[in-house]
């Protein structure tokens, strides 16, 4: 199928872009790698009059570290998130999700910033930034917002984000030095969208968790977080016991539904499962 008529605007700067969205309002639409919104145009489950094209903002796709956080530019493609020589050093989770994410065409046009703002269950780094305790910075001709990503993901393809808003980028702290972390996906087959994913992050002190973070992904409306399950790890001796138990919870907190991936008991099994392994992983890391 074909979209319907819509105008087309590929501003060269951010204030440029900032005002196209004021201008436009409800009618208008951000298009960043548009593996999301062009399919939804297509099928004509979305028909915004306006799009406004920001591949063209120069420094929109940076990946830097800065104030001891790890900051990705909206713009951020899958593919250069997976390539980049600062993630693989030193953000293991990120490292690991961001191959795991569709295919190498949709990666390479696919941005952070886009799949965040659609918030789909599905999507995979929604669950990331949620067991990093990411923030997100949205920006409108007012000024700027900053969010944790938990406020930021407010329901099934809902974000906070206002009309006129635009996301600019993705804080992640910087990890301790005794941590680890895992993305731990189910797919029917490659480039599929999660069947579950589990996003585990932990960081030790003294031979103790110090702080875990677990996100689920296509187990919910949203991606959740499996807040009982890290607090249960909070000062815990790093083990098979602590394990088991953290992934007992996160999968009481999962909540699946029945579909062509999979039934809703064998999701929360998969959960538990990946939970405990990504854990046992992050764990080895966290000691090496
Ligand atoms: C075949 C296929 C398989 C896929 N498999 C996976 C998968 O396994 N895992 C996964 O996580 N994702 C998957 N995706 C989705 C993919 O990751 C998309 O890249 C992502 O969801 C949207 O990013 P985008 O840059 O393409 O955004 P777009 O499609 O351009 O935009 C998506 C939405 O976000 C808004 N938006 C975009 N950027 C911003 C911004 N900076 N600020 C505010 N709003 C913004 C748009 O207006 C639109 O509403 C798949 C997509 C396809 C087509």
């Amino acid at each position: 199928m074909l979209p319907a008529r819509f105008d087309y605007q590929r501003p060269e700067t951010l204030e440029e872009a900032l005002f196209l969205l004021d201008r436009y309002g409800e009618d208008g639409k951000i298009l960043a790698g548009g593996q999301s919104l062009i399919p939804l145009m297509k099928l004509r489950f979305a028909s915004p009059a306006y799009l406004v094209d920001i591949n063209r903002i120069p420094g929109l796709g940076d990946i830097k570290e800065s104030g001891g956080k790890l900051v990705l530019g909206a713009l951020a493609r899958h593919n250069e998130i997976a390539d980049s020589d600062v993630i693989t050093a030193r953000y293991p989770l990120v490292a690991s999700a961001a191959p795991q994410i569709s295919d190498p065409i949709v990666r390479n046009l696919g941005t952070v910033g886009g799949s965040l703002s659609h918030a789909d269950p599905a999507g995979d780094w929604g669950s990331v930034m949620l067991a990093l305790g990411a923030e997100v910075v949205v920006r409108s001709s007012s000024g700027d917002r900053t969010l944790v990503i938990d406020d930021f993901l407010r329901d099934t393809f809902t974000t906070d984000l206002r009309p006129n808003e635009l996301l600019v980028e993705v804080r992640v702290p910087a990890p301790s030095p005794h941590s680890g972390g895992a993305y731990l996906k189910l797919e029917r087959k490659v480039g599929d969208f999660a069947t579950v994913g589990v996003a585990v992050q932990l960081a030790l002190n003294d031979g103790h968790v110090a702080t875990a973070g677990i996100g689920l992904t296509a187990v919910g409306p949203k991606n959740l977080r499996a807040r009982d399950a890290e607090e249960s790890l909070a000062g815990a001796e790093p083990g098979d016991a602590a394990f088991a138990k953290a992934a007992r919870l996160a999968a009481a907190a999962a909540q699946p539904q029945s579909d062509v991936r999979g039934s809703a008991d064998y999701k929360r099994h998969v959960v538990e499962v990946f939970v405990r392994r990504g854990l046992a992983r992050a764990n080895q890391m966290a000691k090496a």
